[in-house]
């Protein structure tokens, strides 16, 4: 679990459903145990912030301190156990070729928008109301009290010396991915970050890639369960 550590993956994509999310989108789906998901930074420098909630009971879901704790760094990148606030693995991380994402630096809301950037900055695009949009439109009755501490990858958020946290330009860059197994049926609420205000899209938002493998359906025909 080596800061940096680059871990690419035999995965070919050519077997995997393929999504394509545009900059500032949402995207909210369920992924099954088994399943590998893959999320690629098409452009470079985009921050995509993602929660994860246990798909059969989602009162269990992400919880970033457990992340942390348990694998002793503030960091996620290969062999990252995704866990969940019961202590379970949702997801693993088994290939990176970013190195590290955070789970420190939150969301962007537009109340967050107000008073770091400014009064004029509350109508813009931020991910709360993303996750808020992606989840009122999901028929899941899910509302701002299932969301918890998001991981956000790709993003790059360094840790000085003295504690503080720095929203820096990213390390990643264009076809950069990470990529996960699916340890649990999940929920996984994706907001492509949309924010114009700080350096975590490079000024920039752009589109990320999403790839579905599923172990039983090797062939790569589309399957029944991204919905
Ligand atoms: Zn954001």
């Amino acid at each position: 679990m080596a800061m940096n550590g680059i871990t690419p993956s035999n995965m070919d994509p050519k077997h995997a459903t393929r999504i394509l999310v545009q900059a500032g989108d949402h995207w909210l789906h369920e992924l099954h145990a088994g399943q590998t998901f893959r999320i690629v930074d098409l452009e470079g420098n985009q921050a995509v912030d993602t929660f994860f909630l246990d798909a059969r009971d989602t009162a269990e879901r992400y919880c970033a301190q457990t992340t942390i704790r348990e694998q002793g760094s503030i960091h996620l990148t290969t062999g990252t156990r995704i866990l969940s606030t019961r202590g379970r693995e949702l997801l693993r991380i088994v290939a990176d070729t970013c190195g590290r994402h955070d789970t420190l630096g939150g969301a962007c809301a537009a109340e967050s928008n107000q008073v770091r950037y400014g009064l004029e900055k509350r109508p813009m695009h931020n991910c709360r109301d993303s996750f808020l949009l992606a989840m009122a439109r999901s028929g899941r009755n899910l509302t701002k009290r299932d969301i918890g501490a998001n991981v956000n990858f790709f993003m790059n958020v360094p840790v000085t010396p003295e504690g503080k946290l720095d929203f820096q330009d990213g390390i990643s860059a264009a076809g950069k991915y990470v990529e996960m197994t699916v340890t649990r049926d999940v929920l996984v609420l994706i907001s492509n970050c949309p924010q114009l205000n700080n350096p975590c899209n490079g000024w920039n938002p752009t589109p990320v890639e999403l790839l579905v493998w599923d172990p039983w359906r090797p062939s790569g025909a589309r399957h029944p369960h991204v919905h």
